[in-house]
C-alpha cells in the first residue's frame, strides 16, 4: 500500500496543475496569453473594478453553480438533436488546432465513455433516465483537416461549429494538468464563440490517469464542481492549507505586498475571491467558491458526502513534495468521519487521518447527479 501510493503520488505530483482546474471566475479572457500572464490579467480586472461582485458581503449568502435560478451559468440546453419528441442534449466539442487533435484523437472520447459505459450513465433513454450526451461536433467533411479544428487554417473561426461548443486546447505555457469552464455559460451573460474551453496538458496524452483527469473535466464542463467544496466538508476531510506548494511564498507575498489592505494568509486560504485575486490554489478547496457574477455553494440535493467522486481531489494534488504522512498532505480524510463528527481543535495524524485516492472513475454519485441534471423527464424536481 505504502508503495503503490508513493507510486500515485509522483504521478500526481507530476500532472499538478498550476493553474487549478476551474479557470479564475469561469471567465476566458482571464487565461494568461502571449503577451499577459493569468496573474496580471486577473489583478488588472480587480484593480479597473471589474471584480468587485467577488468580494461581497458574507451574509448576502451563497449559490450553488448551476441548478439554482439565480445562477450566472445553467445546466446545458436542449440541442437540436431528436429522440422521438424529446431533444437530447447534447454538448460537442471541436480541437483549437491539430496539435492538440493529434495528441488527443481519442482520449476525450475515452473519458466520456468512462461516464458512459464504465459508470452506468449509459446512452441517453427513458430506461437510463437522462438525455446526455457529449461528442465531436460533426465534421461534414472528413477529408478536410480543418474541419476537425475550431479554428481555419488562416486563423478564423470555423463557422460549421456552433458558438457553444466547447472548444479543447493546450495548457497555457506548455503546463501539465488540466482545467475547464464550469457548466454552459449563457448567450447574454457572455457572447464570446468558443467561451466553453477545456485546457489540456500534452502529457496526458501517454499519462495512465489520463483519461480519468480529462472525464474530471467533462464533470466541470457539466456543471459539476468539486466534491471537497461542499459546505459539510470539514465533517469529512481536513484541509491543510499550509501543505499547498507555494504557501511560504504566498504568505511572503501577501505580507510584504498585499494587493488589498488587510490580506492575509488566512483570508487567500479560505476566500475564493481573495485566493483567485492572488492566483493561488488555495481556491480550488474553499468552501463554496465563485464564478462570474456569483458566488456559490453546493446545492447536494440530499446526497452523502462522496469521498469516491471523480470531483474530489487526492492528497497528493497541490502538495509542496511528494508527502509520505497525513501532516505533509493539503487534503486528509477523517477516520471517524460523517455527519455528526466534529473535526474541532483536531489535528489529522496518522492515528485519526488517512490519505484520500483519487477515485479513476465517477462513481454511483456522480452518475446520480448528472441524471438530475439532464433528467430524460422534462419536468426538472424543484429547485
Ligand atoms: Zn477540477
Amino acid at each position: 500500500m505504502g508503495l503503490l501510493f508513493l507510486i500515485f503520488a509522483a504521478f500526481k505530483v507530476f500532472f499538478n496543475p498550476v493553474l487549478g482546474c476551474q479557470i479564475p471566475f469561469n471567465d476566458v479572457s482571464l487565461i494568461g496569453n502571449a503577451t499577459h500572464s493569468s496573474d496580471t490579467l486577473i489583478e488588472a480586472a480587480y484593480r479597473n473594478g471589474k471584480l468587485e461582485g467577488f468580494f461581497p458581503n458574507p451574509a448576502t449568502g451563497w449559490h450553488d453553480v448551476v441548478s439554482n435560478p439565480l445562477s450566472y451559468f445553467d445546466p446545458w440546453p436542449p440541442g437540436v438533436s431528436q429522440s422521438g419528441s424529446r431533444p437530447l442534449i447534447v454538448v460537442k466539442y471541436c480541437f483549437a488546432d491539430d496539435a492538440i487533435y493529434n495528441l488527443f484523437p481519442t482520449l476525450v472520447r475515452d473519458a466520456w465513455n468512462v461516464w458512459y459505459l464504465d459508470s452506468g450513465l449509459g446512452i441517453p433513454s427513458e430506461q437510463n433516465g437522462h438525455r446526455l450526451w457529449f461528442n465531436h461536433a460533426p465534421l461534414p467533411d472528413n477529408t478536410n483537416k480543418d474541419n476537425k479544428s475550431c479554428y481555419l487554417k488562416d486563423g478564423r473561426f470555423n463557422t460549421i461549429f456552433p458558438p457553444e461548443t466547447v472548444m479543447i486546447l493546450a495548457q497555457p505555457y506548455g503546463r501539465a494538468g488540466a482545467s475547464s469552464t464550469t457548466g454552459y455559460i449563457p448567450k447574454s451573460k457572455n457572447p464570446i464563440p468558443y467561451r466553453h474551453r477545456m485546457w489540456l496538458g500534452a502529457a496526458l496524452a501517454t499519462h495512465p490517469f489520463g483519461k480519468s483527469v480529462i472525464a474530471h473535466e467533462i464533470g466541470h464542463i457539466l456543471g459539476l464542481i468539486r466534491e471537497h467544496q461542499r459546505a459539510d466538508r470539514d465533517h469529512y476531510v481536513a484541509f491543510q492549507c499550509h501543505n499547498l506548494r507555494g504557501y511560504a511564498e504566498m504568505k511572503i507575498q501577501v505580507e510584504m505586498h498585499p494587493k488589498r489592505p488587510g490580506d492575509t494568509i488566512d483570508l487567500i486560504c479560505y476566500n475564493p475571491a481573495v485566493a483567485k485575486l492572488y492566483n493561488f490554489a488555495s481556491a480550488d478547496y474553499t468552501i463554496g467558491g465563485l464564478m462570474q457574477g456569483t458566488r456559490f455553494e453546493f446545492r447536494t440535493h440530499g446526497s452523502v458526502y462522496d469521498l469516491d467522486s471523480i470531483m474530489h481531489y487526492g492528497s497528493t494534488q497541490f502538495a509542496q513534495h511528494w508527502p509520505e504522512e497525513v501532516d505533509s498532505m493539503p487534503l486528509v480524510k477523517w477516520q471517524a468521519r460523517g455527519p455528526n463528527f466534529d473535526p474541532k481543535g483536531k489535528v489529522p495524524t496518522p492515528k485519526n487521518a488517512d490519505p484520500i485516492w483519487e477515485a479513476q472513475k465517477p462513481s454511483r454519485l456522480d452518475v446520480e447527479r448528472l441524471k438530475w441534471l439532464y433528467p430524460w423527464d422534462p419536468r426538472r424536481p424543484s429547485k
